[in-house]
């Protein structure tokens, strides 16, 4: 595979949307307009399909063959043989927050665990998620049963976290910077509070694979978080069978968009509200694309428009979901659901079966439209692209917020491409080619808000002008890595 065509391959991709974003966000676009190049977009974006089919078996080969190296070699430092004397980190399901940050934070511990060649072992004694199991203080038994009541145990062999010495990240440092071997258990405190900060935190991908990466898929980092939450989040068998049960229930069946709608204490903290038609928008964008795709192939069926609905507040459905209902979509989803606003409510083990049911369908459909400030929505994205690791779904969502990010990252880079001069004095910065820019969003009208490292400037840069800086690092666990 040629790196540079399959960046330009899907560079294209992404340009024809910010193209599309562009022309459909100017006021003064007569809708005449719009509607003609809504439809050579979609035109556009067939023949980029086609044109993807040409090397995708070897893609999907490699993609596969890089999955399962990954999947092994975790399933190795998870299995050591004498437990007893293996070098550990101790992660602790204790951050005071949602699903979604909670498994985010069991993550970020898996990335410090396969950059040092430690074994993780989780300590979920006080996950808050599961805190009511058995009414109160039960199931505290031994340190891994809460995280085991919804998920397969993070190891065969090893699940305890004994072992000497054993002291935090910060005093297991020696003067180099290294975590020196004869420190056997090192406990990590959350991301946002470790110091001092090691060059392979996100969005940093594992230099060893980096090549054969950022060649197969477009957004490497968000691949290799879904690597992780592949070995992380195997569902027991409880929680396996309840998911079968709702599939089938709500008759989840393909082609179908996912839509997350969090409200109720997000507005107004960490999100702004949005009607259930600024989501539609995009769930229509893609139905129509669907069905231009299958005129361009001789196919005149028209296809059936399935959503499937994921919220934390129930007024959703009864208020926003009938006009739409009424326009043709089927909704699937647990319409039943009490709002999650309750505190007190959100933490049992029925809700937290509720929250991996949502993620998990919205991580099964084909295209996801949310707000990427929701962790929720992250983590269904990440997941999409774990649940088949050979295709590349980088391009399969619509955020109405936020681009993409880990909490807590490094910053987020850009390298310019091309040169820009500001346009409107106020808003706009100028770049230069090789120019770096730390990205703070993207406005989703062709621009991108962002800094420029070299002049220190601050505001919008048309994102077709910049290319992602892939952060690399190396990863013990992976050293042994052959392309
Ligand atoms: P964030 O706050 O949206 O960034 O994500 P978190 O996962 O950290 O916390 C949000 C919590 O709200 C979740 O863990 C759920 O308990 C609840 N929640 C939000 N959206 C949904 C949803 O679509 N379905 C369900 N069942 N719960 C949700």
């Amino acid at each position: 595979l040629d790196s540079q065509f399959e960046f330009s391959r899907r560079k294209l991709t992404t340009d024809v949307n910010e193209l599309w974003n562009y022309i459909r966000t100017v006021e003064t676009t007569k809708a005449e307009t719009k509607n003609f190049v809504k439809e050579l977009k979609n035109s556009l974006l067939f023949d980029l399909v086609i044109i993807a089919k040409r090397d995708e078996r070897s893609r999907y080969k490699q993609l596969e063959l890089l999955s399962n190296y990954i999947q092994n070699r975790i399933h190795e430092l998870q299995n050591p043989k004498d437990c007893k004397t293996t070098q550990k980190i101790v992660c602790t399901l204790n951050k005071g927050c949602g699903f979604g940050c909670q498994i985010h934070h069991l993550s970020y511990c898996m990335v410090i665990a396969l950059a040092t060649k430690r074994t993780l072992i989780l300590n979920s004694q006080n996950w808050r998620y599961a805190n009511k199991i058995h009414g109160s203080s039960t199931a505290k038994s031994s340190s891994s049963s809460l995280w085991e009541l919804a998920f397969q145990p993070l190891s065969h062999t090893c699940l305890n976290d004994s072992g000497s010495p054993r002291t935090n990240w910060l005093n297991s440092i020696d003067h180099n910077h290294h975590h020196p071997r004869n420190v056997q258990v090192i406990d990590l405190p959350i991301l946002d509070s470790l110091r001092p900060r090691p060059p392979y935190l996100p969005l940093t991908i594992p230099q060893e694979i980096s090549n054969e990466l950022t060649t197969l898929h477009g957004s490497p980092f968000v691949w290799f978080i879904g690597q992780i939450l592949r070995y992380i989040m195997k569902p027991s068998d409880e929680i396996e069978q309840f998911l079968s049960m709702k599939r089938s229930k709500f008759n989840f069946k393909h082609p179908i968009v996912g839509v997350h709608v969090r409200r109720t204490d997000k507005i107004n903290t960490e999100a702004s509200f949005h009607s259930l038609s600024e989501y539609m928008i995009h769930v229509e964008d893609y139905f129509d694309r669907l069905e231009l795709f299958k005129k361009r192939q001789n196919d005149e069926t028209t296809t059936k428009r399935i959503v499937y609905l994921a919220t934390d507040d129930s007024s959703v459905w009864r208020k926003e979901v009938p006009k739409f209902e009424k326009k043709g979509y089927k909704f699937i989803g647990d319409s039943e659901i009490s709002d999650t606003a309750s505190v007190n409510r959100r933490y049992s083990f029925d809700s937290l079966k509720n929250i991996i049911l949502d993620v998990w369908m919205l991580s099964e459909t084909d295209y996801i439209v949310c707000t990427f400030s929701s962790q929720v929505c992250r983590l269904a994205y990440e997941l999409m692209q774990s649940k088949n690791p050979a295709i590349d779904r980088s391009n399969n969502f619509f955020s109405l917020d936020d681009i993409y990010y880990f909490g807590g990252q490094n910053s987020h880079n850009q390298i310019a491409i091309l040169d820009h001069e500001a346009a409107t004095k106020d808003s706009e910065i100028n770049i230069k080619r090789g120019d770096i820019i730390g990205i703070a969003g993207n406005h989703w009208n062709g621009y991108s808000k962002g800094i420029n490292r070299v002049t220190q400037q601050d505001g919008l840069y048309p994102g077709f002008k910049t290319k992602e800086k892939i952060e690399t690092a190396s990863f013990e666990l992976f050293k042994d890595f052959k392309d």
